[in-house]
């Protein structure tokens, strides 16, 4: 079975196929046969696709912004030229896409008819970088793929569970009937770890509270209780929560009232300030990337260490609040770029939480684990680093929905 991933992001397409057995799921994530990335930043109105597979690589230059055109060429790496590993397009059987927002309509994938679309649209006020994005990609492949099967994967659908009181804001009860509550965002991420934790300490899912820090530019925490999230830190936006490489994560919202009414900032202007300007980048006016963080620490630099101290404050500070929210905890997974490579943040992350018995072996974690447990054989709590696989997730949520169709 031939499963296409799409991974529409407001600046970049990614996408790649997994060929799989029809019968059985392979029990470790697959390696795609073939995988491709158009970054639509290089410049104005042009893209740069890059296009890999086990034997080869290409790079080739988009000549038009035009997102249709893009994924055409995208689609034609897959018959033609030194990438080609379909005889034809129509070998696809299913096409899977992460969609960013589901509301509160989904709380699992479901296979992409003309309402799926309508609500995918409904809610783009609510993810207008992402659900335009990913309406693109679902009518592309109409239009290149034809009849194919397409999945919806939904960032939002593992938080659908949160229960009001968590979920709800403490604002006017009918902004909340408008639809403005906590929704949470990585839930294919969370999702995943969770499982994958479950399977790699040989207990059932169902036993254990975990919880799941996702730290990559974008950052999130869940408390996952028996398999269901009962919390997460982003809320009606991404921007909610943790200190991120460019986003403020929470601060105090009279904060932007002050700056609207005493210097004038429009929402725009504080949109991107808060999401682009901010975290890391902003504190540190150096990077939104933590490796430039650390080396400007080495050289002494105040402002970098200060954002760090920062970084490391509000992650352990929000993982008070989701371990309260469990009421106890049996696993802490790391996960996404700083979560799998940052030995320094899980560290520092470990540190102060002895009263729960939670013991770090330092030298596991220095040794650049992968789905690993890096906690002492005496602690209480197992502490995991799970490399995240979003793509693979997606795929096998599209086998399953497959196998219920045909
Ligand atoms: P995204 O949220 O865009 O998917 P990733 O999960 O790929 O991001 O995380 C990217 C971030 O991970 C980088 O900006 C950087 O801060 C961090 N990162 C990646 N590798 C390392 C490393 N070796 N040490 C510290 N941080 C790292």
């Amino acid at each position: 079975m031939k499963i296409l991933v799409l991974n529409a992001g407001s600046s970049s397409q990614k996408s790649c196929l997994y060929a799989l057995p029809s019968q059985n799921l392979p029990e470790h994530p697959p390696s795609p046969i073939w995988s491709a990335n158009i970054d639509w930043t290089v410049a104005e109105g042009r893209g740069l696709l890059k296009v890999k597979t086990p034997l080869t690589k290409q790079e080739i230059q988009l000549e038009s912004g035009d997102r249709l055109a893009g994924i055409t060429k995208m689609l034609n790496t897959l018959v033609e030229g030194e990438t080609k590993v379909l005889k034809d397009l129509s070998e696809i059987d299913i096409v899977g896409h992460r969609v960013v927002h589901g509301g509160s309509k989904y709380s699992e994938a479901v296979i992409i008819t003309p309402p799926v679309k309508e609500a995918i649209t409904n809610l783009i006020p609510l993810a207008p970088a992402h659900n335009p994005a990913h309406l693109e990609g679902i009518n592309a492949i109409e239009q290149i793929l034809g009849k194919v099967p397409q999945v919806a994967v939904f960032d939002t659908a593992f938080h659908a569970k949160i229960p009001p009181k968590a979920a709800v804001y403490p604002i006017p009860y009918q902004w909340y009937e408008q639809g403005i509550r906590r929704y949470g965002f990585h839930g294919i991420s969370h999702k995943y770890c969770a499982q994958k934790a479950a399977e790699i300490l040989g207990k059932p899912l169902k036993s254990l509270k975990i919880i799941t820090c996702h730290l990559g530019n974008g950052a999130s925490l869940a408390a996952i209780d028996g398999g269901i999230g009962i919390n997460t830190t982003m809320g009606f936006t991404p921007l909610e929560g943790l200190m991120m490489g460019a986003r403020s994560g929470s601060i105090d919202p009279a904060i932007l009232i002050y700056l609207m009414r005493e210097q004038g900032y429009t929402a725009d202007q504080l949109n991107e300030m808060l999401n682009q300007e901010s975290g890391f980048k902003g504190v540190s006016g150096i990077s939104a990337d933590l490796r430039a963080i650390i080396s400007a620490m080495a050289e002494g630099n105040q402002r970098a260490s200060l954002a760090l101290e920062m970084y490391i404050h509000r992650l352990k500070y929000h993982l008070g609040g989701m371990l309260a929210s469990l009421g106890g905890l049996d696993v802490l997974v790391f996960t996404a770029g700083i979560g799998e490579n940052s030995a320094l943040v899980r560290e520092k992350a470990c540190e102060g939480w002895d009263f729960l018995g939670l013991k770090l072996d330092t030298v596991k974690n220095n040794a650049r684990p992968e789905d690993i447990d890096i906690s002492t054989p005496d602690s209480a709590v197992r502490i995991l680093v799970i490399h995240t696989e979003e793509d693979w997730a997606i795929a096998q949520e599209c086998w399953h929905l497959r196998t219920t169709i045909e």
